[in-house]
């Protein structure tokens, strides 16, 4: 079982005196740069030229660096820039200004464990993953209560990585809540692969077999968007409130039984080669090339595959019954 920590695991004092430079102002930054400051923190923002976001940290009563700037003042320094992005500021800006023995820190795994970002043997680098979206983390501190958070230390120069990663942890709330330990590897790797094979991935794709299964069978659309799709979402509340038993125990016995005789025969051991398969791809790196390598061809297979998504029936008979639901609200999303 996971070592668990909280608010009396750790000890605050260890960040007194230090400044933290949080890099990137967006989901998790706001609230990582907001939470520490009202725990008593000294926090910096560090954001490109020309950032949206510069505005919003200022408005938010904090200092404005480039990330150069912010390297050069900072004790400790969390990317919370998107993963893609952090291997280009580390090498550009952070590694040529920061401190000798400045403590790097990351909120996922993914450019440390891929040899994205190499940091020297002299840094300290650990992880602090918030299990939730960022406003969550910030709405929950404001509540006094917290999001749980993973941490891992992935380098221990000082000899104290763990102690300085359990104050920034207890600084941003999570403490309250629980922080559990783990490796950077165990993070990214599994992280990768709940989001491809089960809640991303696996999700979109389940949905939309469901649909169109019922559409090509001469089914009404609206009929199987509200089955395949739209009442995924009352399911999933019951799993997420009292486990797959809760959810069974709420459902129909007729529903029970089927669950029985059918799941298994759509998620069949070819389903589950198929998960061990995306899981290899993982471990040895090759989903992790093929991003890196996808983002500086300027994102073709990615620009290609959002644009037939977009265009799917099970999408515009979706927006249809949406308007349909006036306590809804009305969510569009934007290009991307
Ligand atoms: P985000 O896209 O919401 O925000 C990114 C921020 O970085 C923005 O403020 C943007 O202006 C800024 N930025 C972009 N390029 C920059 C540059 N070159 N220099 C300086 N700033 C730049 O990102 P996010 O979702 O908060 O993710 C940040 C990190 O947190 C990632 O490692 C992500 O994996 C991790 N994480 C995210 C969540 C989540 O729920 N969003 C949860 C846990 C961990
Ligand atoms: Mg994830």
């Amino acid at each position: 079982m996971a070592k668990v920590y909280y608010d009396m695991d750790a000890n605050l004092k260890v960040l007194s005196g230090k400044t933290v430079a949080v890099i990137g102002y967006g989901s998790q930054g706001h609230a990582h740069a907001q939470n520490l400051k009202e725990s008593g923190v000294t926090v910096i923002v560090a954001l490109h030229e020309g950032s949206k976001s510069r505005e919003t940290a200022r408005n938010d009563g904090f200092e404005v660096f480039s990330p150069a700037e912010a390297a050069k003042r900072a004790d400790i320094i969390m990317f919370l820039v998107p993963d893609h992005i952090q291997a280009d500021v580390y090498n550009r800006e952070v590694a040529p200004n920061m401190k000798e023995d400045a403590v790097l820190a990351f909120a996922h795994g993914f450019a440390v464990h891929f040899g994205q970002v190499t940091p020297s043997k002299k840094n300290d680098v650990f992880m602090i993953a918030p299990k939730g979206p960022g406003h969550i983390v910030r709405r929950m501190y404001e509540e006094g209560k917290g999001v749980p958070a993973l941490v891992a230390v992935y380098q221990n120069a000082s000899g104290r990585a763990m102690e300085i990663a359990l104050a920034y942890g207890v600084g941003i709330g999570a403490g309250r809540a629980g922080i559990l330990e783990t490796t950077f590897k165990e993070e990214t790797e599994s992280d990768l692969f709940g989001e491809q094979a089960v809640l991303c991935g696996g999700l979109c794709e389940l949905i939309k077999a469901g649909f169109y299964t019922l559409v090509e069978a001469g089914y009404q659309p609206e009929v199987a968007y509200f089955e395949c799709l739209h009442e995924v979402k009352l399911i999933v509340d019951l799993i997420f409130e009292g486990g797959l038993s809760w959810m069974r125990y709420s459902v129909s016995d007729t529903a029970k039984y089927g669950d029985a005789v059918s799941g298994r025969r759509v998620i069949d051991d070819a389903a589950r080669a198929n998960m061990r398969k995306i899981l290899s791809e993982i471990q040895d790196g090759t989903f992790a090339k093929d991003w890196i390598l996808e983002n500086r061809a300027g994102r073709p297979r990615m620009k290609k595959w959002v644009a037939a998504e977009r265009d799917q029936l099970i999408e515009s008979v979706g927006r249809d019954l949406r308007s349909m639901m006036p306590w809804l609200a009305k969510k569009e999303a934007p290009e991307y």
